[in-house]
């Protein structure tokens, strides 16, 4: 029988509102998926064909603080909405997609906003501008027969008590169900797999010394300090 030639990398996970743990397999998140932010990094709004990248299940922390990153200047913030889902599939009918999902939570996608530029203008990858050490803080998990399914509500961040984006989740382009569905005829989704449904105009810069608080109607705020 073979064994592990080195100790198993400890499982990504993330806390739930009853107080347990959400193992994280994959972490999927869709770009422009708010027509006033397409706008603001000078996009077409039409209803393009969805995109994602992907950042690491073990850059999604719950711990409060935001190491700012090495190598950036310019590093920004995009509060989203989390979707946890407890199991998955292919080509995932619409109709079905939400019976997959166990929850929702508060996500920030911290953005090497410098990095990404370069990777675009270059057609390069995103990860070093995105899958960025601690770059998804994150609140809590809550399990939709708490919630429910959350298809509209304000979503907002501030920065030092300064509202900088300041949203509603009806404003999404792409709905949860075809989020999901989408995903699924390209992917197989699974459990434990983790989208992060992008996010409304207002980016911007932080700098250490930075405190965001970001909030969705339904599912809480979190503090996280920029150090
Ligand atoms: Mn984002």
């Amino acid at each position: 029988m073979s064994t592990l030639v080195i100790p198993a990398p400890q499982q990504a996970s993330i806390p739930t509102a009853d107080g347990n743990l959400f193992p994280v397999r994959r972490v999927y998140c869709i770009g422009r998926n708010f027509a006033d932010h397409a706008i603001e990094m000078g996009h077409d709004p039409d209803r393009e064909a969805p995109f994602f990248f992907q950042k690491n299940p073990d850059n999604l922390d719950p711990s409060g603080e935001f190491p700012y990153p090495t190598k950036s200047a310019n590093v920004h913030h995009e509060v989203e909405l989390l979707i946890a889902l407890h199991s998955g599939g292919t080509s995932i009918a619409v109709e079905d997609a939400l019976t997959h999902v166990w929850g929702y939570g508060v996500a920030l996608d911290m953005t090497r906003r410098d990095l990404q530029g370069e990777a675009k203008k270059t057609g390069r990858p995103w990860e070093i501008g995105k899958a960025v050490e601690r770059s998804g803080p994150i609140g809590p998990v809550h399990a939709v027969a708490q919630v429910g399914h959350p298809a509209e509500g304000r979503i907002t961040v501030s920065v030092n008590g300064e509202v900088r984006q300041d949203g509603d989740l009806n404003q999404m382009i792409w709905k949860v169900p075809e989020m999901i569905s989408y995903l699924s005829e390209y992917f197989e989704l699974q459990a434990g797999d983790v989208i992060l449904g992008g996010t409304p105009a207002g980016v911007g810069a932080v700098v250490k010394g930075d405190t965001m608080v970001a909030s969705i109607d339904g599912l809480g705020e979190i503090t996280v300090n920029v150090i």
